[in-house]
Parts: structure tokens; C-alpha cells; sequence
């Protein structure tokens, strides 16, 4: 709007020189020329005071401007650390039940674009209601703290771990079928029996069981999980410390596709 203001005064001071250049031509009489002077210094002056007037209203529009964005950036920021908290379990720094839902779908996306596999592996600590009755409830939230940085460290930077429950894990294999997935859940089983969790100076072995699945036909997260459920299911029925595939029959009937 200034600008606009500024334009237009400076055209008006064009178009009034040029009347003034135009009388200055056409007349020798002094008091005429003297008139003719004292116009031009007064628009001249009026019309600088317009120009300083803008300059010092553009300059503090400016500083507003960036003052803004600087709070933009602020904002930014703080939205994303945010929004990092309500993706992440804040326990183990996993993602949480939300964050699962987004890395699902990305990942899904994903293998359909490349039409690559996918495994999901559901992990469940073995007799963690014992370590927390032995130790404590604080030595139960260290153990899963450290089962989850074994995990993170193990895996590919690719894999997903979230948080599914108490001391249930989900964890998302992208490019991966299901016996690599049972090959990459074994080792880091083996990882987890040389990686002591240390509790006042005791090595405690942290064990868990898992059951691993690969996507078949596009099907949804919940159905994967309900397979690999099944199969976690037959891994502690069979003495714990174990990682079975799922089976067909391990999907529950009234999610079986179709
Ligand atoms: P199983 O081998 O059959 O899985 O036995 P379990 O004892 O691990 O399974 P159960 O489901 O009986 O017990 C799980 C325990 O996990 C009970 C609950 O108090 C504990 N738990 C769940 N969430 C947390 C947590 O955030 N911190 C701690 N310290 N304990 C938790
Ligand atoms: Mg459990
Ligand atoms: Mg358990």
C-alpha cells in the first residue's frame, strides 16, 4: 500500500515539474519565476518528506517481517519436537501405537511401489512379571530400555521398532522375507545373550519369544499382527526363548483375507 502511495506522489511531482518546466519556458517575468521556484522547492520537500516518511514505514515492515519469521522457525521447531514426542514411546525412545500406524503405511507404500516384501515380527520379553517381581518395577523399566537400544543397534537403519504394549515390541522388516525375518530375530536373540543387562552390578539374561510374518496381498497391519501373534503364541507354548514363522493356520478365522 505505501509503495502504491509512492508511486503514485512521485508521478503527481513528474507531472507537476514538467507544468512548472513548461511555464519556465514560456515567461522571462521575475515575480512569475520566483512563484514558479518556491512551488517546486515545496513539492520538492514535500515530496522528500513522503519518501523518508515510506523508507521508515517499508524499514519497520521489513524488521516485522523477519521478527515473524523467525517465530515461524520457532513454532517449526517446537512442532516438531512435539510431534517427535507423540510418535515416541517415551520409555525405550521406540516409536509408539501412533507412530506404528504412520511406519506401516509408509512402509506398505513403499513395497507396493518397489513390489519388494515385507515382514512384521512381534516381540514378547519371556517371564518379565518375574524380573519385575525379583528386581523391582524400576529395574523392569531399565531391561526394557536396554532390550529396546540391543534392538535398535542390531537392526537396520531401514527396520522399524515400535512400542506395541507392556513389553511387547512390533518391529517392521522392509525388504525382507519371512526366513530372513526368523534368521534376523534369531540373531538378535544370540546379540541379547552377550549384551548382559547389568542391574547393581548382576548380569541378568533378558530372553524373549517372537513370532514373524510376511505380507501377503496387500492385507492390512492388524491382519499381519494376528499371524504373528499366532505364531508368538506357539513359540512361548513351546518353552519361550523362541522365534517361529506364522502359519496359515495361525491367522484367526474372522480375519483370514477374503
Ligand atoms: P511370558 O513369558 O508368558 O510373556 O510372561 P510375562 O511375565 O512376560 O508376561 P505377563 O503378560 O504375565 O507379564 C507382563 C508383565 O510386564 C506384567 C507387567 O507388570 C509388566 N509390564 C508391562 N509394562 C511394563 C513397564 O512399562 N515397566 C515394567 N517394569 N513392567 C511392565
Ligand atoms: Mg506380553
Ligand atoms: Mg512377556
Amino acid at each position: 500500500e505505501r509503495i502504491g502511495e509512492m508511486s503514485q506522489s512521485t508521478g503527481e511531482y513528474h507531472k507537476k515539474i514538467e507544468n512548472y518546466t513548461a511555464v519556465l519556458s514560456g515567461t522571462e517575468d521575475i515575480p512569475t519565476l520566483n512563484k514558479v521556484l518556491q512551488d517546486i522547492l515545496s513539492d520538492t520537500r514535500s515530496l522528500h518528506l513522503d519518501m523518508v516518511r515510506s523508507h521508515d514505514e517499508l524499514v519497520s515492515a521489513r524488521k516485522q517481517v523477519e521478527d515473524a519469521e523467525h517465530k515461524i522457525k520457532r513454532l517449526e521447531a517446537e512442532i516438531g519436537e512435539i510431534s517427535e514426542l507423540v510418535y515416541q514411546d517415551h520409555l525405550t525412545g521406540t516409536l509408539n501405537r501412533r507412530g506404528l500406524e504412520d511406519a506401516f503405511e509408509r512402509e506398505f507404500a513403499r513395497a507396493e511401489r518397489h513390489d519388494i516384501p515385507v515382514s512384521v515380527a512381534l516381540l514378547d520379553v519371556d517371564h518379565f512379571k518375574k524380573l519385575n517381581d525379583t528386581y523391582g518395577h524400576d529395574a523392569g523399566d531399565k531391561a526394557l530400555i536396554h532390550l529396546a537400544n540391543v534392538v535398535k543397534e542390531i537392526l537396520r537403519p531401514t527396520d522399524t521398532v515400535a512400542r506395541y504394549g507392556g513389553e511387547e515390541f512390533v518391529i517392521i522388516l522392509p525388504n525382507t522375507s519371512v526366513d530372513d525375518g526368523v534368521n534376523i530375530m534369531t540373531r538378535l536373540q544370540r546379540e541379547l545373550t552377550k549384551r548382559f543387562f547389568l542391574h547393581e552390578h548382576e548380569r541378568i539374561l533378558i530372553t524373549f519369544s517372537a513370532g514373524v510374518t510376511q505380507r501377503v496381498d496387500n492385507e492390512p497391519a492388524d491382519n499381519m499382527i494376528a499371524r504373528a501373534d499366532g505364531a508368538l503364541y506357539r513359540a512361548k507354548q513351546s518353552g519361550r526363548n523362541r522365534v517361529f514363522a506364522a502359519l496359515p493356520t495361525d491367522t484367526p478365522p474372522d480375519q483370514k483375507p477374503g
